[in-house]
């Protein structure tokens, strides 16, 4: 079985939940027995990259270097993405789900009359058709979900899949697209990035403070320690409410949803609408000087204590490693 993998990169590096996906496809090739794994790769994607993709699992990488595709411009992805399914010989396409995975699958799950399952969370059973598990109502149940179409389209979660580091280098094949004037029609005209901020959707550590803080001016020790394990930083909703951090920091149902391998929440009681916003992290550290906090029930990790004591002790034992 052939597998194409669309692969979002991050200034040219190859994002960790696309390596993901790779992996994922790869293992999935192998359970199918014959098969290989391409990958259809957009923009300035760095060439160094390629041992990490093909050590993931891949055998043969698309590159279609046309920069117009570097600012994620979806229509024009899908278009390219839809060429390399054809050209690949490929039956299923794997991405990571994202903001921009998600939106891509839609598109090509019309172009290619190609059943689509987003949020994947383990290799599909193929006893009996081609059923699919799902996480669903933010990671608290799953559902089983059979693909009936020939063509195939699965979104992996984030942080579902251990990364295969022992692949062979990939062939790089020349990849010639034909995209349509009018997909470059939504012009993406500038983006604001701050100098050396993680970003927080992406992010594979995240460090989140809530009320127990007491008020912005206390924001030194979160950052302190975000920055030496070189973490995002999120806060609780009553924190962006009340202004003391910007509201693109709130994490939860209603604000950004995030799957980093570490989130440590500092000063957050952990209510039902923060924990559907982070539930799906690997790990989950909890500082609370309450050792009732309803955070420390999800919590892999707790500390019970003052943030303001245990905080900067973190960081120094952080840093002396
Ligand atoms: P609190 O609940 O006040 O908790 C503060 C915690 O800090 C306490 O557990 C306390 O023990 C601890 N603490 C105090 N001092 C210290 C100290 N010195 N050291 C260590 N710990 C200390 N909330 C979100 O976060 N995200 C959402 O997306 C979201 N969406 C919502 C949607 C709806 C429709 C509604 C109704 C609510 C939503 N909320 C959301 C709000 C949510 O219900 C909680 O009110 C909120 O998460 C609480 O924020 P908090 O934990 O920072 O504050």
């Amino acid at each position: 079985m052939s597998i194409l993998v669309y692969i979002e990169h991050d200034e040219g590096t190859v994002k960790k939940s696309s390596l993901e996906a790779i992996s994922y496809a790869h293992q999935l090739a192998q359970n199918q027995g014959e098969g290989d794994v391409a990958v259809i790769a957009l923009g300035s994607v760095n060439e160094s990259e390629w041992s990490a993709v093909g050590a993931a699992g891949a055998s043969r990488i698309f590159h279609v270097t046309d920069p117009r595709l570097n600012a994620g411009i979806i229509q024009a992805h899908a278009t390219v993405v839809a060429q390399a399914f054809e050209k690949s010989g490929a039956q299923i396409v794997v991405l990571a789900k994202s903001s921009l995975g998600d939106a891509v699958a839609s598109r090509l799950s019309v172009k290619l009359e190609a059943g689509l399952v987003s949020n994947v969370v383990s290799l599909p059973d193929t006893s009996d058709g081609f059923k699919v598990r799902r996480s669903i109502y933010t990671g608290k149940a799953f559902a089983d979900t059979a693909i009936t179409t020939e063509r195939k389209i699965l979104a992996i979660k984030k942080n579902t899949v251990e990364i295969k580091t022992d692949g062979a280098a990939p062939n790089v094949e020349p990849f010639d697209v034909d995209i349509p004037e009018n997909d470059f029609a939504a012009k993406i005209t500038g983006t604001d990035k701050a100098e050396g901020d993680v970003l927080l959707p992406e992010a594979d550590i995240v460090v989140s403070g809530g009320r127990g803080l007491k008020g912005p001016e206390n924001w030194g020790i979160l950052e302190e320690l975000a920055k030496s394990l070189g973490a995002a930083v999120g806060c609780s909703k009553p924190v962006s409410d009340m202004g003391w951090r910007p509201h693109h920091e709130h994490v939860g149902q209603t604000g950004v949803k995030i799957s980093p391998t570490l989130y440590i929440a500092i000063g957050i009681s952990g209510a039902i609408q923060h924990l559907a916003g982070v539930n799906s992290s690997k790990y989950i550290v909890v500082i609370n000087k309450d050792s009732e906090a309803p955070f420390f029930k999800a919590a892999d990790y707790g500390i019970v204590g003052d943030a303001f004591e245990v905080v900067p002790k973190l960081t120094e034992a952080i840093k002396a490693i």
